[in-house]
């Protein structure tokens, strides 16, 4: 009885009065998570918030309590730090403490855990599994085929031509894909994964399939093992350079809601990708409770959607205008996913739209340095109603000013009427913030504004 349109209703009892505060453990550290942080704190059921490690700017926004020494691949010590703070929720923002077993330990430990167990989070971690269970469950994705040999693989991608794509099976930190424009490129593709090893035991296996061409959109569902309600729509922007140019990253920006993902299409996600998923799952004995997040590509050719790849986590940047246009009790409705009853839930947004522009240092994605300094957050958090600085990669140095400490670091988001007036307030901020180590494209959102916008120097 799931619903597959996003309504405007919340189906869920957020009369906190006669309920229990709860105090809510996320675990990460990075701009999804001090989203995360913001939106629960939020929440009318919510106590207080702790975040595992968590950093400088979660700490300093007063939105979470840091907890840098706990260690979240030790289940024991996770638990036993539950029991003594009294936590009533965890939030597993990252894949890798996922596919590490954590949820697995803390459900079995009778600790409501947001995030799927280990076997749950391979739909991320091995896309050969993710293609099989397209395959078994008839779920739209690209043609493909698996190898661990070498010359066979080679031989798939003579007979199959250019452009192809190869991937590693396993987690590679978002470079394990090529987009192999010439069967040159495949043929090294191939090389670096089966021969040199270059990708370790991800790229032991690799998948080589269909070019789809079209326009990339990201969809998110909250699932409880049997049910799913989509969130809002949201599209990040992977090229580093303005223009989508360049090579990939983790996200240098995003906007909500997308008009790329019209009701329609989002209805047919929920049908034709989505709820199969979630049934499969639970036919294969593997439920998935969490947050599933695919990459969708709608096909130039016929405009419907096939299942580029799945996360098994929100997807950083979107999560950041997500959580800043979520008006539900985020407490109540995650809890309602642990204990498999988001069926009727639906979700209340703010109006109008959210943007949010990535500052990264200098370099990324290539090497980077680490340490420079970032001054007048404070005031840029200002310069314009709306705005929330998320931090991604930040500490404090021996002055307590702060410091980059990786590629992305400023998360600057803003809501808006409208995309414009967010899309304005958030280069408004970032223009105000002070650091010279760092850049940021300057046309997040162009496909979505009116021409005249495009690239507007800012
Ligand atoms: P993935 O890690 O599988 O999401 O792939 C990373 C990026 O590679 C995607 O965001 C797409 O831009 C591109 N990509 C992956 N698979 C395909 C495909 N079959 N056809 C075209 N582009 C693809």
């Amino acid at each position: 009885a799931q619903s597959s349109e996003p309504s405007a209703s919340v189906g869920i009892d957020t009369n906190t009065n006669s309920k229990e505060k709860v105090v809510v453990l996320v675990i990460g550290g990075g701009g999804r998570e001090h989203a995360l942080c913001y939106a629960l704190q939020r929440s009318p059921s919510c106590e207080s918030v702790l975040c595992a490690p968590g950093n400088a700017g979660i700490a300093s926004s007063g939105n979470a309590t840091c907890i840098s020494e706990l260690d979240v691949y030790d289940g024991a010590a996770v638990e036993s730090f539950c029991r003594e703070r009294g936590v009533g929720l965890v939030v597993v923002g990252p894949e890798a403490p996922l596919v590490a077993g954590l949820s697995n330990y803390l459900v079995k430990a009778g600790i409501p855990t947001f995030g799927p167990s280990a076997e749950a989070a391979a739909l991320e971690g091995s896309k050969n599994f993710m293609k099989h269970l397209c395959d078994k469950y008839d779920i739209p994705t690209a043609k493909y085929k698996t190898f661990t040999d070498p010359s066979a693989a080679k031989q798939y991608i003579q007979e199959e031509g250019a452009p192809i794509v190869v991937k590693a099976d396993g987690l590679a930190a978002g470079k394990g894909v090529t987009v192999a424009m010439t069967l040159e490129e495949a043929y090294e593709a191939v090389d670096s994964m089966l021969v040199k090893g270059d990708f370790g035991s991800a790229g032991c296996r690799v998948i080589v399939e269909e070019f789809l061409e079209g326009e990339e959109a990201s969809f998110f569902a909250l699932v409880d093992g049997e049910n799913a309600i989509p969130l809002e729509s949201a599209q990040d922007h992977k090229r580093v350079g303005d223009g989508d140019t360049g090579p990939n990253t983790g996200g240098m920006g995003a906007y909500s809601p997308a008009p790329i993902l019209t009701k329609e299409l989002q209805s047919i996600v929920m049908d034709s990708i989505i709820m199969p998923t979630v049934k499969g799952m639970s036919a294969e004995g593997c439920k998935f409770v969490g947050v599933l997040y695919a990459g969708l590509m709608i096909e130039k050719k016929s405009g419907m959607p096939k299942l580029i790849e799945y996360n098994v986590r929100f997807g950083d940047p979107e999560c950041q205008v997500l959580m800043v246009r979520l008006e539900s009790d985020l407490v109540q409705v995650l809890l309602a996913a642990c204990k498999g009853e988001l069926s009727g839930v639906s979700l209340d947004w703010s109006p109008g739209s959210a943007m949010v522009v990535v500052m990264a240092s200098k370099g990324y994605p290539g090497p980077y340095e680490k340490g420079t300094i970032i001054e007048n957050l404070e005031e840029a958090e200002l310069v314009a109603p709306g705005i929330k600085i998320f931090h991604a990669g930040t500490a404090f140095d021996s002055e307590g000013r702060f410091i980059a400490t990786g590629g992305r670091v400023l998360g600057v988001t803003a809501k808006g009427n409208d995309l414009e007036e967010a899309r304005n307030q958030a280069y408004q901020a970032v223009e105000n913030v002070k650091w010279p180590g760092g850049f940021y494209r300057r046309d997040i959102g162009w496909r979505a504004l009116p021409q005249k916008s495009h690239a507007t120097k800012v």
